[in-house]
Order: C-alpha cells, then structure tokens, then sequence
C-alpha cells in the first residue's frame, strides 16, 4: 500500500466524517470515525470541527494506542483499537451519536427484530452494552462484549458502533441501524411491534449473502423460472 492509498483513506475519512453530520447521523464534534491502515489505524483527532479537519489532520495509530502527531486522537481511540485488535474482519469503525438510537440508548434498550433488515448487522438483535464514562478503558470493554457476534451497537446514554470491512459499508449500517431505531420507535407509537424469530433473521442473513447487483444467470434460475421463459408467456 502506497503513500497515496493512505492519502485516499484520510480523505475518505475527512468526507465520510461531513457526511455523518450532513445526514443527520450526528452533530457537532460528536462521533469518530477510523480505518484500519497497515499494522495500526487511521482516526480522526479529538474534537476538531468535521467542515475545518482536513486529511493532515487524521492521526495515524498504533494497535497499542501509541502515535506521533500535533493533534490528539479521537477520545475513543481505545475501543476503535481494541475492536480492530479482536475483530480480525473490520476495516473501519464509525461511532456517532445518532437521535433515535441514541433515544433507545437512553432507554439502555436492545433492539428486537422489528425489520428483517436487522440482519444487516449480524444477527436478531442490536445490544445495548452498559454505561461507561466516553473514552474510557470500561467502554471499550462493554462495547467489544456488546459487539459479540454482531457488526453494531449501541451504548447506553452515548450513542451507537457500526463496523464493517471498508468505510463506505460502516458508514451504510450506521444510517441502517439509525433508520431501523426510526421506525421501531415510530411502531412503538402505533401499537405493539410484532417481532421476527431468530429463524427468520437467519433465512434473511443467508440470503444477505447474494443479494445486490448480480449477473442474471438462467442456468442456475430455479426450474420454475425456465419453464415460464420457455414458453414465452412472460411478454
Ligand atoms: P472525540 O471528538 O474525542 O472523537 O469524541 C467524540 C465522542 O463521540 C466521544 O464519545
Ligand atoms: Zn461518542
């Protein structure tokens, strides 16, 4: 990996950071945002305003927590560490604190399978780990058990954790896993969610696995599908 690989993850950092506050997924100096870069990471600086940070200001990380740069790194730079130190599949990290799942944080409630799409981040449920003061080595531990078997979650009185392979996916689960609090929170107001069971989330994670853009291969159409093109009766 070149020196300008690293400049195009500091700035994919700098837009996905704009981004988070320009979709309402955060607000303010709130959230931080790493990616894993070589043996350590790449992670925004402490408190700096996301429309002044530019990619100088992203700081480089060691796994240990060690760095060298003019600006301090995210308060949280121990949980971005330790999850990229436990979690060997992570590419990026994205920490906000976005309105309706932080509401749920508030409560210190999970989120139940109210959405099929809450496979999206790994399993039936979306925990909400215990309250920890922010930047502490207590966090960083509720929000590695928290993320068990999961790529999100949520922290009590905080806000929320989405990760996932590169930053453009973290980033996609982290306005899924908002958009999902949105409308449990809006059922909530209509009556009495009805929940999926953990069979179902497990059919729709299996089918995760090939959804999206895909070549259109007839040959592997179930046989159904053959028959009804065959006889020219679809147009
Ligand atoms: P930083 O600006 O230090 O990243 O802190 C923001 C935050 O969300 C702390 O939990
Ligand atoms: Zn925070």
């Amino acid at each position: 990996m070149s020196a300008r690989d690293e400049l195009a993850i500091r700035r994919s950092i700098v837009e996905a950071c704009r981004e988070m506050n320009s979709v309402g997924l955060n607000q303010g100096t709130s959230g931080n945002i790493s990616v894993r870069w070589r043996e350590g990471l790449l992670i925004t600086p402490s408190g700096l305003p996301y429309e002044r940070m530019t990619a100088e200001d992203i700081v480089a990380m060691q796994l240990d927590g060690t760095c060298e740069h003019r600006l301090k790194p995210s308060s949280e730079w121990r949980f971005h560490c330790d999850i990229m130190k436990a979690r060997a599949e992570v590419g990026a990290i994205v920490h906000a604190h976005p309105v309706y799942a932080t509401a749920f944080a508030i409560c210190r409630k999970d989120i139940p399978a109210v959405h099929y799409m809450i496979a999206a981040a790994g399993g039936p449920t979306i925990r909400c780990g215990a309250y920890a003061s922010y930047g502490t080595a207590d966090l960083s531990k509720i929000a590695l058990a928290a993320l068990e078997g999961r790529k999100a979650c949520l922290l009590a009185n905080h806000g929320m954790i989405t990760t996932g392979p590169d930053i453009a996916k973290a980033m996609w689960l982290a306005i899924e896993v908002e958009t999902l609090c949105k409308q449990y929170a809006a059922a909530l107001q209509i009556g009495k969610p009805h929940i999926l069971p953990d069979d179902e989330i497990a059919r729709t994670l299996e089918k995760f696995s090939s959804y999206g853009p895909q070549e259109f291969e007839p040959s592997k159409q179930p046989t159904g599908f053959m028959r009804f093109s065959a006889r020219g009766e679809n147009g």
